[in-house]
């Protein structure tokens, strides 16, 4: 077992192919759980870490989103977060991101997903055990949470929405929620747009208008639940998506838009298109860099509300799992995973995602 060797996909500087190393790895420790990863998804986040738009302390083993069998427990570890007892080979998912408890966001605040010291664990030094997926087994350290998968639950429609699950729930959780009859703009397609369009349908949202591309991905958010799709490859004026919304709308504009674009330009343009009344939640610029011009007055005008929503923490990863539970028979989930590459092509699995050739890839060590 200590002699036992585990390859690893290194992200070693921007903008450089990734490198594959192989480290040896050792039991755990008492309160850390070794993981045998089953599958990694990737992230469009993945691709701006690859590209240098986070800055990067050295060497990282890349990916944050990993399902694996627990290969050993170390001592005094007898159940997931949520109490389930567990064994080796069970199946979990863990939380990549890990608070501290001790700075004033964890402490005074209650709200982890702005602690100061909780990305730590994503920079780790790339020679050491990794908590990341893009890896043969992950190392996930005392106080990490995660959770046992459901057997009736299949990896791939938790994979399939990666982070984007619980990064919506959260969102959805500060929005205040989509109520039933409502009608909603979902502003992007990606993986955050889809979970938003899932999460909206189950809510009961009576109109759901999706805006984005290529058309793989809209045909995919039809099928979770959108009833309106627009293509911007085939309508990229603004102006002209504002006059459809309009006009599937009565002309009121909607209730409710979910900023899951991840170009800045979407936010004037989400602002434009909700009605009186409207709430917008904007969870899709936490990497996207850039200003826009929009029209204050409308938001004081038409009573708007304007929230963010970063991140997630531990309760939205288990309830992501909960909603892959109760919803992979009801929508097509798992078939949001159209792409697996070996360890080996990771670099061609991020090349993939940034040419958005995929709906979902993953990993699969
Ligand atoms: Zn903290
Ligand atoms: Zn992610």
């Amino acid at each position: 077992m200590s002699n036992l060797m585990s390859k690893r996909a290194v992200l070693v500087a921007p903008e450089q192919p990734i490198e594959i190393w192989e480290r040896p790895i050792s039991l755990p420790q008492a309160g850390e759980v070794l993981v045998k990863v089953i599958m990694g998804g990737v992230c469009g986040t993945d691709v701006h870490f690859w590209r240098g738009e986070v800055p990067l302390p050295g060497p990282l083993v890349l990916g944050h989103e990993g399902i694996g069998t627990i290969n050993a427990l170390g001592e005094g570890v007898t159940t997931d977060h949520a109490g389930v007892p567990v064994k080796t080979g069970d199946r979990v998912y863990w939380m990549p991101l890990r608070p501290c408890h001790s700075c004033y966001y964890c402490t005074v605040e209650e709200d982890f997903t702005l602690c100061e010291n909780g990305m730590a664990d994503l920079f780790r030094d790339a020679n050491l055990p990794p908590s990341a997926c893009y890896s043969e087994y992950s190392s996930l350290h005392a106080g990490m949470p995660f959770y046992r998968i459901p057997d009736d639950t299949p990896s791939e429609a938790v994979i399939a929405f990666g982070c984007a699950m619980p990064t919506m729930l959260q969102a959805m959780e500060r929005l205040g929620g989509v109520k039933v009859g409502q009608t909603v703009v979902v502003q992007g397609c990606g993986p955050v747009g889809l979970a938003a369009t899932l999460l909206a349908k189950a809510a009961g949202a009576a109109q759901i208008i999706v805006i984005g591309a290529p058309e793989q991905r809209l045909a995919m958010a039809r099928r979770l639940g959108a009833t309106d799709t627009i293509d911007m490859q085939v309508m990229p004026s603004a102006e002209d998506r504002l006059q459809r919304v309009h006009d599937l709308t009565g002309g009121e504009g909607v209730e409710v838009v979910i900023e899951a674009a991840g170009a800045v330009d979407a936010f004037g343009e989400g602002v434009q298109l909700l009605a009186k009344n409207g709430r917008y939640v904007v969870v899709g610029l936490w990497s996207a860099p850039g200003t826009v011009a929009i029209e204050p007055r409308y938001i004081n005008n038409k009573n708007l509300q304007i929230i963010g929503s970063a991140l997630y923490s531990s309760s939205h990863l288990y309830g992501a799992i909960r909603v892959a539970q109760q919803y992979h028979e009801t929508f097509p989930m798992a078939d949001a995973v159209t792409h697996r590459f070996s360890l080996e092509d990771s670099q061609k699995a991020l090349d993939a995602v940034a040419r958005l050739e995929t709906v979902k890839a993953v990993i699969v060590p």
